[in-house]
């Protein structure tokens, strides 16, 4: 059975000032299997980060569910919703907009446990950096002082402070030198073996998910046009 699910998913924005809508995502279905990734890729505008975050609710749903363990997430109220969401964490293309730059790396991954109120045990921020690759003196130190891939690294730790068991990715190397990327998409890979997450990973690029995808859903206008094995795609 899929750890994610999604039926029939739509999207749809009111258009600034005129008649009609923008249908950013409209009837979705897609299934990632545990332990799985599933590759989305389309062009700039095409609805893969609407998706992406209309599956954590981060986007207004116009029509269909998302499922996680076959269970909808919409039908889900307080504690059993707040506790669900852990299960399902972002990491996003821009680290450096999407960390605060006032929070020390220590405030920055300890703050989603405290707004869950979970404790924080003692050496868990150091383990968390131990996870992504980088030393425990990282703690103590801010975003700016890191490079470009090292702020990745915290973002992708960030989102395991919560101990996830899905990720969605959205655009997660393209804002990185070429050169970083590949370092990026291996630790993913990594923690996907060694934690047993499920992933969604969107890229306009496909030669940026198709190595680490096992499955590539390719979108186009709101919708799947196609979808295929990830080694499929090399014979091409
Ligand atoms: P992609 O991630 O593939 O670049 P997006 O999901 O960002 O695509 O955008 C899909 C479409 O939805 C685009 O036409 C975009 O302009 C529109 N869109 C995205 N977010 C919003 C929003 N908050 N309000 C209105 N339209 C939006
Ligand atoms: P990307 O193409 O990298 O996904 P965009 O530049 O399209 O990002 O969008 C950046 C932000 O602006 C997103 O939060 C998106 O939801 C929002 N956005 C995109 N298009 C529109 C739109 N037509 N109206 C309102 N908000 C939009």
């Amino acid at each position: 059975n899929p750890v994610l699910e999604v039926r029939d998913l739509a999207v749809h924005y009111p258009l600034r000032g005129r008649r009609g809508t923008v249908r950013a995502v409209d009837g979705v279905d897609l299934q990632v299997h545990a332990g799985s990734t599933l590759g989305l890729v389309g062009e700039s505008g095409c609805g893969k980060s609407t998706l992406g975050r209309a599956v954590l609710r981060l986007a207004p749903v116009t029509r269909g569910e998302v499922l996680l363990d076959g269970e909808d997430l919409a039908a889900l109220r307080g504690e059993a919703l707040r506790r669900r969401r852990r299960d399902l964490q972002m990491v996003f293309q821009d680290p450096l907009a999407s960390l605060n730059p006032r929070q020390s790396v220590d405030t920055i991954l300890t703050e989603p446990m405290r707004a869950h109120r979970l404790p924080v045990g003692p050496g868990r921020v150091a383990e968390l950096l131990d996870q992504v690759g980088l030393p425990a003196s990282a703690a103590r130190r801010y975003p700016h002082e890191f490079s470009g891939g090292q702020r990745q690294r915290i973002g992708i730790a960030r989102a395991l402070a919560l101990e996830p068991r899905v990720v969605i990715a959205d655009e997660p190397v393209s804002a990185l030198d070429v050169s970083i990327q590949a370092q990026v998409l291996n630790l993913l890979a990594e923690l996907q073996e060694r934690l047993g997450l499920t992933y969604l990973v969107i890229a306009h690029d496909l030669a940026v998910v198709r190595h680490v995808s096992d499955v590539v859903a390719v979108m186009y206008l709101g919708g799947i046009v196609e979808q295929a094995d990830a080694d499929a795609l090399y014979d091409q």
